[in-house]
């Protein structure tokens, strides 16, 4: 008899957080490599990561531009696979560093940012993948395009040829995350983009279960931020 806690238990954090995924995922019918895990370091020092990439982990998050360019050279120098994504709000006067520095982008959520993007991409010659950044539960103090602005921020993306990936949601804190997953996949079918990032430590199980392609994962991985 094998006791499935006790064997999470008994496993690195990264292990059982694979462990998690490749269980949902075959729940849902879905390969386990169709998910994505973004391991978010914010907060957490190189120390904490190094660890992480000796377990073969190879793509992490960072919330600040600032803190990603203090943290990441010397490890991406070290490690060329390793993939970087920004996972938080970006000011337009950042686009270009963000850009220099980030292999993909989850948070394009206006028309300011995406021109500073599209310029970004086209001094640098980089394209970087964006995710575009719903406020899914239309609260007011939440950073995201508002459903309703979707689609004009679609059609201006694909007017500067911008590669956009998919659809990304942080849902309102205390209530269940289901609904707004499930209205993140449908908006995202609806303007036939493939990807979903959406879910975190305390949701992912639930966002794989509807479809996320990216889940990212802090706390559950590194511990609790300073
Ligand atoms: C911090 C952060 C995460 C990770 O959150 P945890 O609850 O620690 O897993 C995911 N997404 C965004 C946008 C974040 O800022």
């Amino acid at each position: 008899m094998t006791d499935p806690e006790a064997a999470l238990a008994a496993m690195t954090p990264l292990a059982a957080i694979r462990e998690r995924i490749a269980h949902t995922a075959a729940i849902a019918r879905r390969k386990a490599e169709s998910v994505t895990l973004v391991a978010v370091a914010k907060m957490h020092p190189v120390e904490s990561i190094l660890p992480l990439i000796a377990e073969g982990q190879r793509v992490f998050g960072e919330n600040r531009v600032q803190e990603a360019d203090a943290k990441w050279p010397a490890l991406q120098e070290a490690n060329p696979d390793l993939q970087l994504h920004l996972v938080g709000q970006l000011q337009s006067n950042k686009a270009e560093e963000a850009v220099r520095r980030f292999d993909c982008i989850h948070s394009l959520d206006r028309l300011s940012l995406l021109t500073a993007l599209a310029r970004a991409m086209d001094k640098t010659g980089r394209r970087v993948p964006l995710f575009v950044q719903i406020n899914i539960g239309d609260e007011a103090q939440k950073g995201g395009c508002a459903v309703a602005d979707l689609p004009a921020l679609l059609t201006e993306a694909r007017a500067a040829d911008l590669p956009v990936m998919g659809l990304m949601c942080v849902p309102p804190a205390g209530i269940e995350a289901a609904p707004f997953f499930a209205l993140l996949a449908k908006l995202a079918d609806d303007h036939g983009l493939a990807s979903r990032s959406m879910g975190m430590s305390d949701d992912f199980e639930t966002a794989v279960m509807l479809g996320a392609t990216h889940i990212r994962v802090g706390s559950a991985l590194f511990g609790a931020r300073g």
